[in-house]
């Protein structure tokens, strides 16, 4: 049996990050779905919100699960008695910063082995941060998310928008 953990930001998680999560589910026996809590980065939704939006993303696939962490990723796989550490790489310099974090991971835990998946061709250009930017200026972005992620993004946005 072999589990992978599948570790980001998650804000919010996206078709393309589905994508990744699924076709791991058939390579390995589990997939945690790991949503760190203390990104550099700000976040647009809390760690409580980007762990329930991803639980119903996947609720229908019975061998992914969601948790959250906050220390290192390598103690995370640990604590899921993990062997595999998923990623996604995308075209435009996934591959470079993927890379390094591969190393250190390496270092800090020599046994957990890295596995990147390619995106696949129509999620290539999608990223949380691109997807926040079209739905803050009102485009269209049912064919990158869930619905429930579409309407959180759309009551979100509307928050945050200043009052004219
Ligand atoms: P992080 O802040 O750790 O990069 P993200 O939530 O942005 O967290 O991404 C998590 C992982 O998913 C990363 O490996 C990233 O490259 C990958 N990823 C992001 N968007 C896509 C996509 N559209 N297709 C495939 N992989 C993706």
């Amino acid at each position: 049996m072999v589990t992978a953990i599948y570790p980001g930001t998650f804000d919010p998680i996206t078709n393309g990050h589905i994508d990744i999560a699924v076709r791991s589910a058939r390579l390995f026996s589990e997939v945690v779905i790991g949503i760190f809590g203390k990104p550099e980065k700000e976040v647009l939704f809390s760690l409580e919100e980007r762990v329930a939006l991803a639980r119903e993303a996947v609720k229908e696939y019975n061998n992914i699960r969601v948790e959250s962490y906050t220390g290192l990723t390598v103690d995370f796989a640990r604590k899921c008695s993990a062997q595999v550490l998923v990623r996604g790489l995308r075209v435009s310099g996934d591959f470079e910063f993927e890379f390094s974090m591969a190393m250190m991971n390496r270092q800090l835990d020599p046994e957990l082995e890295m596995v990147c998946l390619m995106a696949t061709p129509k999620f290539q250009f999608l990223s949380s941060s691109i997807l926040k930017e079209v739905a803050r200026l009102n485009g269209d972005i049912g064919d990158f998310v869930p619905p429930h992620i579409a309407r959180a993004l759309k009551e979100k946005q509307q928050k945050l928008k200043p009052q004219a």
